[in-house]
């Protein structure tokens, strides 16, 4: 899990309270609040199986 102001490198994110997802597009960019309900913490999406979902 990473959260707001981590810069957990690039890759997608989702939102661990809504679902939103987002991708930082390089390793200098720092997480920031969901833009949909502004929570701050994110799962990384992709590096397991379970996390595939579409
Ligand atoms: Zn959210």
């Amino acid at each position: 899990m990473a959260r707001k102001g981590e810069t957990p490198g690039e890759g997608k994110y989702r939102c661990m309270k809504c679902g939103l997802r987002i991708k930082l597009e390089s390793n200098d960019n720092a997480l920031e609040n969901c833009s949909k309900c502004n929570y701050g913490e994110w799962a990384k999406i992709g590096t397991t199986t379970l996390e595939q979902l579409d």
